[in-house]
């Protein structure tokens, strides 16, 4: 079996699409940084495109025009972080609104539901979405959003986004969000499987390169729309016009470097399934994954996101990840260079132990973010280290 078939022209969009060099007086084959603030007017209140930075900037768009593209939709909008496209999302509610989401979800928006959404009398439900029945149940008569996440963030779970826009799609009103942060729009497009935004932070692999904070909510409506860009002129989450400048820039080779992340991940996989230290794999792209006809399915390939469960304990986990000296010993993803955690005490320590547990968050669970490096120095890598946790396997 294979993943379904990509879109042909995905890197020519990625390369071109409102990057037109006639929009700019100096034709610029490169969209330049536009930093200024504010935009000279003609009359009182007649302006050309631009008014002020906050509504709208030149650098800004460009990105926006090729994000959009990239995921076939009518609009994009981008965020001065994940976090803040998802403080705005949920600003879309009122007060005493209800929203369904997953109790296996990136704990920074964990975070905001439970912390901060509820302080504006902002229910949420957490919920296993990988049973979508479970999500259906949820649904309550003042439900206004359904927020997913696929693949999960540690153990790589599949919720099936077909069977779940379905769901919300029987109940008008209802919006259906997807954080496709770890699959990148390269391989997967929340919309074109029924999600109204599909939403990023676009600081992993969008980015790609460890050096930007941005968030990204793309979409078919409308109106959803611009109550996003009301919500984001009121309330001033933008990014600025450099960061705008470098994710445009990131997006010209994503394509590249998804098929690379992709191709390291699985030799990575494959190779940890085989050692005798190692007691089970993560990796969506690979037969062993419990829900891969789902992955092939709905995605078009997967990214360098991968966990496993080494044999041992905290202290194996300790020695592996203080041994490692390719891949570095940090939170975050989906850049360049190669990453690995232990979500048990860093990326998921907020949660609860009990809970941690029952998500399979364990003390030997360890995340890899697959880097670009040459696939075989990586595997050397983890396999040293493995040796050092694990000495006699
Ligand atoms: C990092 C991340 C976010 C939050 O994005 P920031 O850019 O860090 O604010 C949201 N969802 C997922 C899946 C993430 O990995």
């Amino acid at each position: 079996m294979a993943f379904r078939e990509n879109d042909a022209h995905f890197a020519t969009k990625a390369l071109h699409e409102g990057q037109e060099a006639e929009q700019w007086e100096s034709n610029a084959v490169v969209p330049p940084i536009s930093l200024s603030t504010t935009f000279k007017q003609q009359g009182p209140a007649d302006f050309k495109k631009y008014e002020y930075g906050r509504s709208g900037n030149p650098t800004r768009n460009t990105l926006e025009a090729c994000l959009a593209s990239l995921d076939g939709a009518k609009h994009a909008i981008t965020f001065s972080s994940g976090l803040a496209a998802t403080a705005t999302i949920t600003t879309l509610l009122n007060s005493g609104d209800h929203i369904v989401s997953m109790d296996d979800l990136y704990g920074g928006t964990n975070r905001y539901f439970r912390k901060v959404a509820s302080r504006m009398n902002i229910e949420t439900s957490f919920v296993d979405a990988t049973v979508p029945e479970r999500v259906a149940a949820a649904i309550r008569p003042n439900t206004k959003m359904v927020w997913i996440e696929t693949p999960t963030n540690p153990t790589l779970k599949i919720v099936d986004v077909r069977a779940v826009a379905d769901i919300v799609k029987a109940h008008p009103g209802i919006f259906l969000v997807v954080d496709n942060t770890f699959e990148s729009a390269y391989f997967q497009r929340p919309l074109e499987l029924g999600a109204d935004i599909a939403y990023y932070s676009l600081t992993k692999y969008m980015n790609g390169h460890t050096d930007v904070i941005m968030g990204a909510a793309c979409t078919n409506d409308d109106a959803l729309h611009e109550r996003l860009r009301f919500l984001q002129n009121a309330t001033g989450p933008v990014p600025s016009p450099f960061d705008c400048y470098l994710v445009n820039r990131s997006l010209k080779t994503l394509k590249v470097r998804m098929e690379e992340h992709q191709k390291n991940s699985l030799q990575v996989g494959r190779w940890l399934e085989k050692h005798p230290a190692i007691v089970s794999v993560r990796h969506p792209g690979l037969p062993s994954h419990p829900q891969h006809n789902i992955v092939l399915k709905q995605c078009y390939g997967h990214s360098g996101m991968i966990s496993f469960y080494l044999r041992g304990k905290l202290e194996q986990s300790r020695k592996f990840l203080s041994a490692l000296k390719l891949i570095t010993l940090a939170e975050s993803l989906g850049g360049y260079e190669s990453l690995a955690e232990l979500p048990y005490l860093m990326t998921h320590a907020s949660i609860e132990e009990k809970e941690r547990v029952a998500l399979g968050v364990t003390e030997n669970l360890i995340r890899v973010s697959v880097g670009l490096e040459n696939a075989d120095d990586i595997i050397a890598d983890l396999d040293q280290a493995l040796r050092v946790a694990v000495p006699n396997c």
